[in-house]
């Protein structure tokens, strides 16, 4: 990861080692923060920003969530991810714009407190490290289970939350495997730490509904929406944890794995043990759309100008 010389603090350009917050922060106390991820990719057109509203739009509802109101409107606050990445010279980047209640009080109610906003970027490269687009990562299923709505609001990319996400990630990686994957409360698949699931089987693609108390992942609704446009069958699905091991093919979405094959589940292999053919299918037009290699027919991609793929100053 390598960090880049602007942030956006509340409305300043202020250069990263500026780029601190008061120790009593409400969020660092209570995990009082909302947060997305974002890609920007390099494009014949310079850097393009990818599905940028809709992140913006999630970073509002998870903000609703939490009965928190940002002070920048959606509109802003695109503008200034886009100025972001053309400052800070990025050809393609990882954006990371965080909301959070800051320092007042230490009540545990925290509605009365300033909330703040920063944009962060950041050179990015696979998520689960060097070879896992081609050829797949091992996973277990986590012994932890995925919080449910009786019990946090999975639906929101909330900073508290995502202590379930570490513990997961954490034991994954303790005992060797590349990401976790977490039940539900009912025990139903859920997701992975930071991923969205799909199984592959007979032609058809599977994934989890809403209700298995997933993040509605946007990538998730890119691959999706691509599966339709390139007639693949798929079903939401609630699904138990033996379909997985039973699976033709698996994969992970997410803005920071992108489209990640699974090749092994609790050491039991997928399939032949290698990205299947759908999988390579939707992971091939998934990076032809972001990188801007096809017609963005569905309006995904946001421009920023300057880049070394670009005439723009
Ligand atoms: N689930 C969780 C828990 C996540 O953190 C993420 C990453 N934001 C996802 C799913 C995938 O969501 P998206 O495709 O919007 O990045």
């Amino acid at each position: 990861m390598t960090t880049a010389t602007w942030t956006w603090m509340n409305g300043e350009w202020v250069r990263w080692d500026d780029a601190t917050v008061h120790v009593s922060s409400h969020a660092l106390h209570y995990g009082s923060s909302v947060f997305e991820g974002i890609r920007a990719y390099a494009t014949a057109d310079g850097p393009q920003i990818f599905r940028l509203r809709e992140h913006l739009q999630r970073l509002h509802d998870s903000a609703r969530l939490l009965r928190m109101t940002l002070p920048y409107g959606v509109d802003e606050l695109t503008e200034a991810c886009v100025e972001l990445v053309r400052r800070n010279g990025h050809d393609a980047c990882y954006l990371r714009p965080l909301a959070f209640r800051g320092p007042g009080g230490l009540g545990v109610d925290g509605r009365h407190l300033p909330v703040e906003v920063a944009l962060l970027s950041m050179e990015w490269g696979a998520y689960l490290g060097d070879g896992a687009l081609e050829n797949g990562v091992d996973a277990a299923v986590s012994s932890w289970r995925r919080f449910g709505s009786g019990t946090l609001a999975p639906l929101g990319k909330i900073g508290g939350q995502y202590v379930n996400n570490q513990l997961v990630t954490a034991e994954a990686r303790e005992n060797g495997y590349e990401e976790g994957i977490v039940l539900d409360a009912q025990g139903m698949v859920s997701e992975g730490a930071g991923e969205n699931l799909f199984v592959v089987k007979d032609g058809t693609v599977w994934t989890p509904p809403l209700s298995a108390s997933i993040l509605s992942g946007i990538t998730r609704h890119t691959v999706m929406t691509l599966a339709a446009d390139l007639g693949i069958p798929l079903r939401e699905q609630t699904m138990t944890r033996d379909f997985l091991y039973l699976a033709d093919e698996l994969f992970m979405t997410g803005t920071a794995a992108e489209v990640t094959p699974v090749r092994s589940l609790d050491r039991i292999p997928i399939g032949d043990g290698r990205r299947g053919p759908i999988t390579e299918r939707l992971q091939r037009e998934f990076f032809d759309v972001v990188e801007g290699r096809t017609d963005d027919r569905h309006g995904w991609l946001t421009r920023v100008g300057g880049g070394s793929g670009s005439d723009d100053a």
